[in-house]
């Protein structure tokens, strides 16, 4: 039978407040155990919480973003479970009355198809302190730094339709947090996560089929290769005549698969109420309108700017406008080249980014800042030097640290553009290699590229490359 596979997310993403959403310790990251929680985080009995306006400020700014109604009106509830990192005994998150209604974003695909994923809701939560599995054997140890770090959830309509949009669809939340600079995106650290609610259906069936929930997914690697091991767990399952039964599921990297956790709650057996400790939080127009005008350029707009004012195809723009910096980055280098824009861009989408990619570096921390950048593809556009050469000028400048020019005219790399010189270089080619040129000459035309490496060799790989073409050809052909 052909499937279709069905994919909703649910992306935690913890704010970037410098004190928790209820009290006014810090959220800083890594401090030790305990030496950010008081004793509201505690769960003392008798303390009250109080809402930290930034955190709803952030909220806020999430849901204009997306294009979402922002609720007048939203509610804080209790959800009840008991876990040893929740000391409470409930979690202080929001249900019936989210801040954030209905939304969307869109996402464009690797061969440049763009779809709309709707967002049901995004609601304001505490997190949950760690339970820690080490030090003494058999024991576990609870840090309740990270109880109360404010959240948003982001819950997606079940849009997807394949691993690939489900990455997609995360990395656009992601860059949209990280420009609204309301979530550090880290992932490693756990402040950029989610559940992914999976289901197979029978391709053309219009109802759903039952899902399972791999949970607390922090890197998009593993959304995918879990979505992928999923989907074909459940398709063998039903295949075979069983069934798929609605749990909650974890992904184990190390294996490569899902595996049951726990058969999955209710909504009813969290027995959500009203949290009688907050009031209703309301917002008004003025409230959104103070927020609407601190949003940055967003994404999307930014992405449509570089294409019609660089003259970037769609898919370069995006890749340029994945965050803010980068966009700043190559801005940067076209500012300072005072044009080029195309061939700034291939060479920050291209070299400069699989070299920060190799050494697992943010663009700020990049080894060629942008104005020694526009400083090399300045020497490309001015035939300095080939793009090849450029190539080698780049590696040379990220290990050391020096400009382009400094290396080309160290290391003598100018590029050859006197007609006079790459010719004799042809001439040389040819006298040495009189069989080849007979056989070319005889109608061997794959011979042009052993004649263009070649004199390529014979002129340390200095000639311009359009030059040696032309002229080679001329000179092939014979007089
Ligand atoms: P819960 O809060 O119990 O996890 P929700 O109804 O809020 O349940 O749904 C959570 C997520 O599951 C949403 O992102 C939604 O799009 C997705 N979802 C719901 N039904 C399915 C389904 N049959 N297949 C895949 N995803 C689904
Ligand atoms: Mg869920």
């Amino acid at each position: 039978m052909n499937w279709e596979t069905v994919i909703g997310l649910e992306i935690h993403a913890q704010l970037a407040t410098k004190s928790k959403i209820f009290s006014g310790s810090a959220t800083a990251y890594g401090a030790a155990p305990n030496a950010q929680a008081n004793l509201v985080d505690l769960g003392y009995p008798g303390v009250l919480p109080v809402l930290n306006g930034e955190a709803v400020r952030m909220a806020v700014s999430f849901g204009l973003a997306v294009n979402a109604q922002v609720a007048p009106r939203s509610v804080f509830a209790r959800k009840n479970y008991f876990y040893p990192d929740l000391p409470k005994g409930y979690q202080i998150s929001q249900y019936e009355l989210p801040v954030v209604g209905r939304g969307s974003l869109e996402i464009v695909l690797e061969d440049g198809t763009r779809k709309r994923i709707g967002i049901t809701r995004a609601h304001l939560e505490e997190d949950a302190g760690k339970s820690l599995h080490e030090g003494v054997a058999g024991a576990s140890a609870i840090d309740l730094n990270r109880a109360g770090t404010p959240l948003i959830e982001i819950v997606s309509e079940p849009d997807m339709r394949s691993a690939k949009e489900a990455v997609a669809y995360m990395k656009k939340v992601h860059t949209l947090v990280r420009y609204l600079g309301i979530c550090d995106g880290n992932m490693q650290e756990g402040s950029f996560r989610c559940d992914a609610n999976v289901s197979v259906r029978p391709k053309g069936s219009d109802k759903f089929g039952t899902r399972a929930e791999i949970k607390n997914l922090n890197s998009f690697r593993f959304v995918e290769k879990a979505i992928n091991f999923e989907v074909a767990r459940q398709i063998d399952l039903l295949e075979s005549g069983g069934k798929v039964v609605q749990e909650t599921r974890l992904y184990d990297p190390d294996k490569g698969e899902t595996r049951s956790m726990r058969s999955k709650e209710e909504a009813n057996d969290y027995r959500y109420f009203p949290d009688p400790d907050l009031l209703p939080l309301e917002i008004d127009g003025a409230f959104l309108d103070a927020v609407r005008a601190t949003l940055p350029e967003l994404p999307d707009a930014k992405a449509a700017r570089f294409a019609h004012e660089y003259g970037l195809s769609e898919y370069d723009a995006g890749v340029l406008t994945a965050s803010r910096e980068l966009a700043a980055y190559y801005e940067e280098v076209v500012r300072r080249l005072g044009g080029e824009p195309k061939l700034a861009a291939n060479w920050v989408s291209g070299d400069l980014a699989a070299f920060l990619n190799r050494d697992n570096l943010e663009i700020d921390a990049s080894r060629v800042g942008p104005a020694q950048l526009a400083g090399l593809v300045g020497r490309i556009a001015d035939q300095t030097i080939s793009g090849k050469i450029a190539k080698d000028v780049f590696e040379a400048m990220w290990v050391s640290g020096r400009d382009a020019d400094a290396i080309i005219a160290e290391k003598g790399l100018r590029q050859i553009t006197d007609t006079g010189a790459i010719e004799r270089a042809i001439d040389e080619v040819m006298a040495r290699n009189p069989g080849q040129l007979a056989e070319y000459r005889a109608g061997k035309d794959k011979l042009f590229g052993f004649f263009v490496g070649q004199t390529m060799k014979a002129t340390q790989g200095k000639a311009n490359p359009a030059q040696l073409n032309e002229l080679l050809r001329k000179k092939l052909t014979g007089p």
